[in-house]
């Protein structure tokens, strides 16, 4: 397939996958819904903070081969009203669910439980839209494509499922005040400059910064759930607020994690978070204004097409599974985005 072929295949099986994927009722307030709200998954407002002329770098401007960029196959730029977004709840309920963090009177405080339990109540829905979406996508592209194969890709996205399904439902809970779970505020930091990328997110972490395991992603016991944290970098207009926080229910899963953390000099914190923001979501974006060296680094680009330790998208050849001599990319290794030195106007 060239390029274009694949974007005209992509497209379509896109579409179908939309149709295949669409509630009938929003999943917050139950109501029946002919169409549904075009959800930030990330405040708006933040967005504003850090695009150009109302334009924002995405994902594949880091992660996707120069040549899907240059044949339209992904964007590498798009607009704050079609970045991170997604639909799947209504608009009534888009417009009261998320108020508390979205002021940005209140982010600049440090969070409520209520306001953690906002946002991972919007990271969870992202999630559950994602792997609906992805579900008829790759029954698809396999009933399409001779060579591919789901495996037990069938599996791990309804294991997904069912476990953001726990999250989206405690969290909706704790927003209702109904049996509310608390949250632990991991860390929360305001620092005096701007910080040329946004990103709020649901992170299945998979080790400590010393390597002793958190969570076992590649299990397929049935009994076993994944638990998320939750991290944010909120670019104000003369500051960024950067917080990562969990349901304190997971607090044995995290707690050494935890304790590595906090230990490490302040710079190497943000460096740390730098590296999971590439290592394990796509829900970010860049301002264009960003240093441009920054785009073209080589590990970041590496870094940003592994899932899980594979490069590749997680995607590999057939008879190539032997990555014994494949060495991920490190959190040293990549260039520290948040640093001061690369702060914009
Ligand atoms: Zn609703």
């Amino acid at each position: 397939m060239n390029p274009l072929e694949f974007k005209k295949f992509h497209s379509q099986v896109a579409k179908q996958s939309r149709e295949k994927s669409r509630l009938t009722v929003c999943p917050i307030c139950g109501k029946e819904q002919t169409s549904f709200c075009n959800s930030h998954s990330i405040p708006q407002f933040i967005l504003n903070n850090i695009s150009v002329n109302g334009q924002l770098l995405q994902f594949p401007s880091i992660a996707a081969d120069d040549f899907l960029i240059e044949n339209r196959v992904f964007d590498a730029k798009k607009g704050t009203k079609n970045s991170c977004t997604f639909q799947f709840i209504c608009r009534e309920c888009d417009s009261k669910i998320f108020s508390e963090y979205e002021d940005v009177s209140n982010i600049r405080q440090r969070p409520s439980n209520k306001m953690m339990a906002e946002i991972e109540l919007k990271n969870t829905l992202l999630m559950l839209s994602k792997r609906r979406y992805e579900q008829p996508f790759y029954e698809i592209v396999e009933g399409e494509l001779e060579n591919f194969d789901r495996g037990p890709l069938v599996e791990i996205q309804e294991d997904d499922i069912r476990d953001y399904t726990i999250e989206f439902e405690r969290a909706l809970r704790t927003v209702y005040n109904l049996q509310p779970a608390k949250y632990k505020l991991l860390y929360w930091k305001k620092y005096s400059y701007k910080m040329p990328i946004a990103c709020q997110t649901l992170i299945p972490l998979r080790e400590t910064i010393n390597g002793f395991l958190v969570n076992n992603v590649h299990s397929l016991d049935k009994n076993y759930h994944l638990e998320d944290m939750n991290l944010c970098i909120f670019p104000l207009e003369k500051e960024t607020v950067v917080m990562i926080f969990y349901c304190e229910k997971y607090e044995k899963r995290y707690r050494n994690f935890r304790n590595e953390f906090l230990r490490l000099p302040e710079k190497q914190k943000l460096q740390y978070i730098s590296y999971l923001v590439f290592a394990y979501t796509e829900n970010f974006v860049i301002s264009p204004d960003i240093d441009h060296a920054i785009l073209k680094n080589e590990n970041l680009k590496t870094l940003s097409q592994e899932t899980n330790g594979i490069p590749n998208m997680g995607i590999v050849p057939m008879g190539l599974w032997d990555l014994e001599d494949y060495h991920p990319i490190s959190w040293q290794e990549i260039p520290n985005i948040m640093d001061s030195k690369y702060a914009i106007q």
